[in-house]
């Protein structure tokens, strides 16, 4: 799929994204759906490598099974697909959508149902003063509240964007920041420094994800909370970074933690130190999105969204898997993860 408005973060240009879809049918005739979208950068994985972890492991596990079994499959496949997990969460997608068909219930209200919807923000990308300007404003038209900007490359130029976006959106807009792990703690501390009248709402990976102490060293010395979203990718990073309370939140999303079974653990986690949490995505299809967001409805602690990578996919079959209205996102009230294939 390629995208609308192809942008920039610290690392990369993203202009076009390959999701995998996976399509269980069970033998009484529910069929789940579920979706991968693999992040070179982000997860090591590839398409092919998606599609090979998918053919190779993931089938011979589960035919025959009872499909209900989540926790027992997903146990499973996390012993042979540690690095795959993209390919994983498109499989315990899958098997969360059987779940909710079975029971003729949304996902949301199977795992908890705390909320019926929550505002995300969307994405502004590294790109000249005035055009981040426009942008703002075009996606303040559309209804949005929320924003996060990406940076992370200079600094300086980081400091006057977020400064003129505020000037120019006004001050009921809320604003993140994402270095993309492009700063050092020195830079890091200036951003906040510099921006301290700008009202940044939270400071997100500003270091680099391998040297998770340099995000301790940061959130030690600023009022503003600082996420954590590279450097945490599965339930042990969660533990380490909340037993050494190096950050006030984290970024939990499916493609990285590998699915809604692993990321509830996750939660848990972050819970018990009380780190806020935000469901975040990689550019998943419509379908991987509801399922990130209905993780999100599920849980009281989860009150931040950046589930936005659905937005500027063209040709995505799934993309009304989830309903946006004015910047909030709801689920669809069908059951399973709320998408269908429609009969022609
Ligand atoms: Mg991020």
């Amino acid at each position: 799929m390629r995208h609308s408005h192809p942008y920039t973060i610290a690392y990369e240009t993203v202009e076009r994204t390959t999701n995998i879809f996976v399509r269980i049918e069970t033998s009484g005739g529910v069929v789940g759906y579920g979706c991968a979208a693999p992040d070179l950068m982000v997860t090591g994985e590839t398409p092919e490598s998606v599609i090979r972890a998918i053919e190779e492991v993931a089938v011979p596990e589960l035919k025959g099974q009872d499909p209900l079994r989540i926790a027992r499959h997903v146990h499973e496949l996390q012993l042979s697909l540690a690095e795959d997990s993209a390919a994983l969460a498109a499989i315990d997608m899958a098997l969360y959508d059987i779940l909710g068909k079975t029971a003729g219930l949304p996902i949301w209200r199977i795992l908890g149902g705390y909320r019926r919807s929550i505002r995300t923000s969307v994405t502004i990308g590294i790109m000249p003063v005035e055009e981040s300007i426009a942008e703002a404003r075009a996606w303040i038209e559309r209804g949005f509240h929320c924003l996060k900007v990406k940076g992370g490359r200079v600094l300086a130029e980081d400091i006057e964007r977020v400064t003129k976006i505020r000037e120019a959106v006004g001050e009921h807009v809320k604003l993140r920041f994402d270095a993309n792990q492009g700063y050092t703690v020195k830079e890091a501390l200036s951003f906040v420094r510099s921006t301290r009248s700008v009202g940044i709402e939270l400071l997100e990976q500003p270091t680099p994800s391998r040297k998770p102490d340099l995000l301790g060293r940061v959130t030690g010395k600023v009022a503003i909370p600082v996420m954590a979203d590279e450097s945490l990718m599965n339930l042990r990073d969660a533990f380490r970074l909340a037993r050494k309370e190096l950050v006030d939140m984290v970024n939990i999303k499916l493609m990285k933690v590998g699915g809604i079974f692993e990321a509830l653990q996750i939660n848990a986690v972050a819970r018990s130190a009380n780190l806020e949490v935000m469901v975040g995505c990689m550019d998943e299809a419509g379908l991987g999105i509801a399922a990130g967001l209905h993780f999100a409805l599920a849980r009281p602690n989860i009150a931040y969204a950046d589930l936005d990578g659905h937005l500027g996919l063209i040709g995505d079959p799934t993309h009304d898997a989830v309903i946006i209205s004015k910047g909030v996102l709801h689920p669809q009230e069908s059951p399973g993860l709320g998408y269908e294939v429609k009969s022609p």
